[in-house]
């Protein structure tokens, strides 16, 4: 089997949200399809340890939001990488609601749906949820992400929950016993000089020059001379995350 084959699937990067009891919960998703038309519905895959899948399916709806292309990547650390019991995503954010009452994220979106859930299917690690759309509405005419541009852009991976998880080592494995020339002469190029590091989970560059007043951190800090503990800003990994750009 090749892992990378799997990185020629297409996906978007989503907000999922719901509500049940006065509890909100939303996630990053990169899986939300259209399968049928007549009558609208829509598939989302959800990790079952994910604090948003157990209020999805208490609630019976959620509602999605389509990201666009130019996003700003706090929005993702806060609902991909935090849990829901330490922040609570939802503040400060510009929220609307339709027929099923769940809270819609409008914040960096383009266009939102609004579902009812008519199916759920038991995958072992996750639920395939299938909702009905019952209400939608464009915001934007921009472009929306999608994730290999997403990818691309920040070398990011999905999280260990992410039905799209490639574990890291193996794809790494695979990509040098394809092209080992390639990959020393790009671990070479990248070699000298105080260079800014990116944080592979959420996508937060750590530029040496600015350094990072947010966690104390003066100007002109290499990353290789910041505390053993440092950890990303926006979702928390530690210095082990991070790569050079
Ligand atoms: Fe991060």
């Amino acid at each position: 089997m090749k892992l990378r084959a799997f990185h020629k699937l297409s996906y978007g990067l989503y907000i999922v949200a719901s509500e049940h009891d006065g509890k909100k919960a939303g996630y990053i998703a990169n899986t939300v399809f259209q399968v049928t038309s007549k009558p609208p519905l829509l598939a989302i895959s959800c990790h079952k340890d994910n604090l948003s899948t157990a209020v999805i399916r208490q609630a019976g709806k959620f509602s999605v939001s389509v990201l666009k292309k130019e996003v700003n990547t706090k929005i993702i650390g806060e609902f991909g990488f935090m849990s829901g019991d330490e922040i609570d995503k939802f503040d400060q954010k510009k929220i609307t609601t339709a027929a099923t009452g769940v809270p819609i994220v409008l914040d960096e979106a383009v266009a939102w749906f609004d579902c009812a859930v008519r199916e759920q299917i038991d995958l072992g690690s996750h639920w395939l949820i299938i909702g009905e759309v019952l209400d939608s509405d464009l915001l934007s005419e921009e472009d929306a992400l999608t994730y290999a541009w997403y990818r691309e852009k920040y070398k990011m991976f999905s999280p260990k929950n992410s039905p799209t998880y490639l574990e890291k080592e193996k794809l790494d494995e695979e990509k040098q016993e394809d092209a080992p020339v390639e990959e020393e002469k790009a671990a070479a190029e990248t070699a000298e000089g105080p260079e800014p590091h990116v944080c592979l989970i959420c996508g937060y560059v750590y530029d040496p020059e600015k350094g990072d007043p947010s966690m104390g951190i003066e100007p002109g800090t290499p990353f290789e001379d910041l505390p053993e503990d440092y950890k990303c800003p926006i979702c928390n990994a530690s210095k082990d995350y991070f790569k050079k750009i």
